[in-house]
């Protein structure tokens, strides 16, 4: 095993080495309970295998990892009865790629992320579309 999965807290829970509220599992992904959540019912899935970066997963995995996705997300919204399910994926902070999925309700603090988050910034949306576009 490499030092990096050895280490990681998402790779322990995988394992089953370390705690966790798990909700929903398959033989890619496992859903658990955030433990420090942003609202009730805040949830992460992950793929059971160290990957950071989810563009970088081949899509058939990504195609799994998100199938997951969408079953926890019927959970929540059966369990807590949101206006929405949301998403939010990094691999940042814990360097091992984790789907944010969480309950908003119209007009609360989630609802107008990231424009609500972030202060404005001032963008030539031809130049930046004609960047992204010819990548
Ligand atoms: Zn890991």
């Amino acid at each position: 095993m490499k030092m990096e999965e050895s280490k990681c807290i998402l790779c322990k829970i995988a394992r089953g080495e370390a705690k966790s509220w798990k909700i929903y599992e398959d033989d890619f992904s496992l859903g658990i309970l955030d433990i420090n959540p942003c609202a009730e019912g805040h949830c992460l899935v992950v793929p059971k295998k160290h990957v950071v970066r989810f563009y970088e997963m081949e899509d058939e995995e990504l195609s799994r990892l998100f199938h997951a996705v969408k079953i926890v997300a019927n959970k929540i919204k059966s369990a807590i009865n949101p206006d929405f399910v949301c998403i939010f994926i990094r691999g940042g902070r814990i360097s091992h790629l984790h789907v944010a999925v969480f309950p908003s309700m119209k007009n609360d603090s989630l609802s107008g992320f990231p424009q609500s988050s972030f202060e404005k910034v001032t963008v030539n949306l031809d130049d930046v579309a004609e960047r992204i576009r010819n990548a």
